[in-house]
C-alpha cells in the first residue's frame, strides 16, 4: 500500500536514514495525498502501461504509480536515494530504479526495449532547475510519448500554455504546442512538500498530438528559427534572423521571406503564431 504520503511516514523514513535533502537537486518531496491521487488520475494510467518516473526521491509517487501501472522504470541522479527506494518500493515487483542523470538516459532505447517501442506516459515531480531540457528531450529526441504529466513551476506551466501577445509565450510555448496539447490539472502550494519550495507548483499534462497542428517541411529550422526569435525579443523579426549565426541568408532575402509571408516588416518574432512559424520556416527553407 501507497504510505510515503503521509508526512508523518516521509518523515520516519528521513530520520531512518538521517537523509540530507540536496538543493542541488532540486529535492521537495510531495507530502499531500490528495496532490498525489490528483497527479495518478490525471496521467490516466491503467495496468497496461508502462511509465517512465523521472526522480522518484524517496519513492513517494512513486509506490502510487506502481499499483496503478503494469511497469515503471524510475530514473533517480542521487545516489544516497537508491537503498531508501530499495526500502519503500519492496513490496512491489513491476518497478526498477535506475541510478543516473535523466539527461544522460537513452529514453527511447528504453521504451523501445521495455514497452516494445509503444507509447510511454511520463509522470514527475520535476526537479525545477532542468524543468525545459528535460521536455525538451523527450520530444526533440523522439521518444514514443502518449503523455507527459508533470509538476513544474506554475509560471513554466503558464508559459507551456500561453500564445503572442501575452509576455511568457516564448520558444518553450511554442516547442510545447508544435509537440502536444498542454492543460493546467492542478495548482498546488508550497506547503505540499517538504521542504517547502519558494515557487507556487502546478501539474500539467501533456497529452501529445498524434499529427503536429501545423505542416513542417524542417522541424529542425522553424525551432532554429524560433530560438532566433526569442533570443531577442526586443529586436524586430527581421534583425533577430540576421544576427542569427546559423542562418546563411543576406538582409534581402531575410526581409523578402517576411513580406512573403504577409506580416509587417516591422513586426517583432514574439508576435507570431505557432503557425506563422511553421509557413516562415517552410518559405526560408526555399531560399537555403
Ligand atoms: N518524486 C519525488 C516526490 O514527488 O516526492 C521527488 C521529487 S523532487 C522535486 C525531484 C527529484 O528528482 C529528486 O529526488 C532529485 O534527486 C531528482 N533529480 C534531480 N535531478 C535529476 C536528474 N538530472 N536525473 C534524475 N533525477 C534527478
Amino acid at each position: 500500500m501507497a504510505t510515503l504520503g503521509n508526512p508523518k511516514n516521509t518523515i520516519e523514513v528521513l530520520q531512518k536514514y538521517g537523509f540530507n535533502f540536496q538543493k542541488k537537486f532540486g529535492q521537495n518531496f510531495l507530502i499531500d495525498t490528495r496532490i498525489l491521487e490528483g497527479i495518478i488520475d490525471a496521467a490516466q494510467i491503467t495496468k497496461d502501461d508502462f511509465v517512465l518516473e523521472i526522480g522518484p526521491g524517496i519513492g513517494t509517487m512513486t509506490q502510487y504509480l506502481c499499483e496503478s501501472a503494469r511497469e515503471v522504470v524510475a530514473v533517480e541522479i542521487d545516489k544516497n536515494l537508491i537503498p531508501i527506494l530499495a526500502d519503500t518500493l519492496s513490496a512491489y515487483d513491476n518497478v526498477e530504479v535506475i541510478n543516473e542523470d535523466i539527461l544522460k538516459v537513452d529514453i527511447k532505447a528504453l521504451a523501445e526495449e521495455r514497452n516494445h517501442g509503444k507509447p510511454i506516459k511520463v509522470v514527475a515531480n520535476l526537479p525545477y532547475y532542468i524543468t525545459t531540457p528535460i521536455i525538451m528531450g523527450l520530444f526533440e529526441s523522439h521518444v514514443p510519448i502518449d503523455s507527459i504529466t508533470i509538476m513544474v513551476q506554475k509560471e513554466v506551466a503558464d508559459r507551456m500554455q500561453e500564445g503572442p501577445g501575452s509576455k511568457e509565450y516564448g520558444a518553450l510555448s511554442l516547442a510545447v504546442q508544435y509537440y502536444a496539447n498542454p492543460k493546467i490539472v492542478l495548482n498546488v502550494p508550497p506547503s505540499c512538500f517538504m521542504p517547502q519550495p519558494k515557487v507556487g507548483s502546478a501539474v500539467i499534462r501533456l497529452e501529445r498530438h498524434a499529427q503536429p497542428p501545423v505542416q513542417v517541411e524542417n522541424e529542425q529550422l522553424m525551432f532554429q528559427l524560433i530560438r532566433a526569435s526569442f533570443n531577442q525579443r526586443r529586436k524586430t523579426l527581421a534583425n533577430g534572423l540576421n544576427n542569427f549565426q546559423g542562418l546563411h541568408l543576406d538582409k534581402e532575402t531575410i526581409q523578402k521571406c517576411i513580406e512573403e509571408l504577409g506580416v509587417p516588416a516591422t513586426i517583432r518574432g514574439e508576435a507570431l503564431s505557432l503557425e506563422q512559424f511553421a509557413k516562415l520556416s517552410n518559405i526560408v527553407g526555399k531560399y537555403l
